[in-house]
């Protein structure tokens, strides 16, 4: 057996070289480009790019879903997108469920609000997976109160706003560069020179622009 010692640096970059890889895998895997790595999402260093198809031996062969798993994917699709795990997913949908209004349109909303999600929307992140880690860091405030759970909920007229010490990260100023590439909904409203962003309104089903089938969502949890 051959043992190979890497130093620190080294496995710190074969670490991450194996997270970025095992993510990219999601997006084969649910034929869709779920922009889980920031800005290499945008070349064409991007796996699903280069190989369109699922992972696997039988990636490329034709297969027929029956309605059970097709609804299974738009599940796991909605959940790999925002970075949910199972059971913060489900609990959104009963939260939303519980609400006025269609279940499908309110469980995108909430997931949408989230503050990792905001944080990501607003440009202070590469990746919602960075912006989720940035929040756990203590990196930003909610109305000059701290907040740090990724999955807190942000509500209108919220000011999310990075913390003083945090805005020269270079993390923080990247995610800021890049940001220009992408279009602001109309929810949010960023001043990217003060480090903040508002929450100007809820969003309706039709600002948020997943590829995703919320009513089978719903039918799935309904079986
Ligand atoms: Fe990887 Fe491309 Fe998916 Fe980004 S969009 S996570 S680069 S496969």
């Amino acid at each position: 057996m051959v043992v190979v010692h890497l130093k620190e640096e080294e496995f710190k970059r074969f670490y991450v070289s194996c997270i970025n890889k095992s993510v990219c895998k999601f997006c084969r895997r649910e034929n869709q480009k779920l922009f889980l790595k920031g800005d290499r999402c945008f070349t064409d260093k991007c796996s699903f790019e280069r190989r369109p198809y699922p992972p696997g031996q039988h990636g490329q062969s034709r297969l027929k879903f029956s309605e059970f798993a097709l609804q299974l994917r738009e599940k796991q699709k909605t959940k790999r997108y925002y970075g949910v795990n199972e059971k913060q997913f489900l609990l959104s949908f009963k939260e939303a469920d519980r609400k006025k209004g269609e279940t499908g349109a309110n469980l995108l909303s909430s997931l949408e609000t989230r503050l990792d999600n905001v944080v990501y929307t607003l440009g202070f992140a590469s990746s919602r997976r960075e912006a989720r880690q940035l929040v756990k860091h203590n990196h930003f405030t909610i109305n000059g109160k701290k907040a740090n759970i990724p999955s807190m909920q942000v509500k209108k007229g919220d000011v999310v706003e990075v913390r003083e010490k945090s805005r020269e990260m270079n993390k923080v100023m990247a995610a800021i560069e890049s940001a220009a590439r992408r279009e602001m909904p109309t929810w949010l409203e960023a001043d990217h020179k003060a480090f903040k962003g508002t929450l100007k309104d809820l969003p309706k089903r039709e600002d948020v622009t997943v590829p995703v089938e919320e009513n089978m969502i719903v039918e799935f949890y309904s079986r």
